[in-house]
């Protein structure tokens, strides 16, 4: 097993959710700039579809954090294993996150990057997974509301495999 399953959502609902979102950043930073920091790996396909429809001056810069590695439970223990390259004092950050499961990741993020004095924090989540939250956090932006499945494709990965498909599946287990 272990298998990509049935779609849970589809490309095209993908790509108009995309839209939509990048409407909303659009709209509330206005003639700011922005530093979108993708979480690696899984956000980098969501993200390169984000930028692509941003009307406000974009950087980009990425960090990499422990992962479940080849397990789908998270084992609450959250390390940086690559750092930003710049500094974000004085900008406006947004955290591009693929999916949030405890929370623990994007508490540990916000955590870290607010203390490095940045003018604004906020944080786009392709995918939320309310249900195994530990910690009371909200992303500002949300895609997807889904049930406590395992999903594979659009750049999320089950032991590296499965980040090409172009929809999101329900990982058969
Ligand atoms: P959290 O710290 O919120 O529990 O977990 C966040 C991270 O766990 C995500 O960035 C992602 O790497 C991983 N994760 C959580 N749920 C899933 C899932 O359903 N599929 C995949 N591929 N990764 C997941």
């Amino acid at each position: 097993m272990n298998e990509p399953g049935q779609v849970l959502i589809n490309r095209k609902e993908i790509a108009q959710k995309v839209e939509e979102l990048a409407f909303s950043i659009n709209q509330d930073y206005q003639n700011e700039s922005v530093l979108f920091v993708g979480v690696l790996k899984g956000a980098v396909v969501f993200l390169a579809d984000l930028i692509r429809y941003m009307s406000i001056p974009v950087e980009i810069d990425f960090m990499a954090v422990s992962s479940y590695g080849n397990s789908t439970k998270s084992s609450g223990e959250v390390r940086i294993l690559k750092d930003l390259e710049q500094s974000i004092d004085h900008k406006n950050v947004l955290i591009v996150e693929d999916i949030m499961d405890t929370g623990l990741t994007l508490q540990f993020l916000s955590k870290t990057l607010h203390q490095r004095h940045p003018l604004s924090i906020q944080v786009v989540t392709l995918l939320d997974k309310p249900q195994k939250r530990l910690v009371n956090i909200h992303p500002d932006y949300l895609g997807f509301t889904i049930g406590d499945n395992f999903v594979v494709g659009y750049g999320l990965d089950f032991g590296e495999k499965f980040r090409e498909l172009p929809d999101i599946h329900v990982l058969n287990q």
